[in-house]
C-alpha cells in the first residue's frame, strides 16, 4: 500500500457511485471517456517497470478495478450521453480471446447507444504479442473485434 497502487485519486475522483453503489469496474474521469476494465483483461503483455496500473495484476482482488457485467457498462452509458468514447483498459484487453472480447462489445453495438461513437482498446498486443492480430487461431475475430 506504500507503494499507492491506485495515484491520482482514482478511486474517490473517478469511480462512479451512483445510487450508493460504487461502479468498481469503470472510471469515468475526463467527461467524454469512460473506462471500462473487464475482469478477464486485467493482466497484461509486458510488466513496464514504470506501470501505474501493476495494482491490476498482483493478484490481491481487492485493490482491482474489474467488471464481469458489460450490461453495467450498457447500463452506465444509457444514463450518460455525454459519453462519445468507452476505452477499455486494464492490464490489456486484448489478452483476452476473441470469444470473450466479444461479450462485451457486443451489448454495446447492439444498445441504443447513439452518442456512443468510439470504443477504443488500450493494447500494446501490437508490439508485445502480434500473433494475437496475425497468427493465434482467433486473431482474425480479435482483429475485427
Ligand atoms: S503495457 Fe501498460 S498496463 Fe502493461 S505493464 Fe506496461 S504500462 Fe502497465
Amino acid at each position: 500500500m506504500a507503494m499507492n497502487p491506485h495515484p491520482a485519486g482514482q478511486i474517490d475522483l473517478n469511480v462512479p457511485l451512483e445510487v450508493g453503489v460504487e461502479r468498481r469496474g469503470l472510471q469515468h474521469k475526463y467527461r467524454p471517456t469512460a473506462l471500462f476494465f473487464p475482469a478477464q483483461g486485467q493482466t497484461c503483455h509486458a510488466y513496464c517497470t514504470y506501470c501505474f496500473r501493476w495494482a491490476q495484476f498482483v493478484g490481491l482482488d481487492d485493490l482491482k478495478f474489474a467488471a464481469r457485467e458489460a450490461e453495467t457498462l450498457v447500463d452506465y452509458l444509457a444514463r450518460h450521453r455525454e459519453v462519445s468514447d468507452v476505452l477499455f483498459t486494464g492490464g490489456d484487453p486484448l489478452v483476452m480471446r476473441a470469444s470473450v472480447l466479444r461479450r462485451y462489445v457486443e451489448p454495446l453495438l447492439r444498445a441504443d447507444l447513439p452518442h456512443l461513437a468510439h470504443i477504443r482498446f488500450g493494447t500494446k498486443a501490437l508490439a508485445y504479442w502480434p500473433a494475437r492480430l496475425l497468427t493465434d487461431p482467433d486473431a482474425a475475430a480479435r482483429g475485427s473485434a
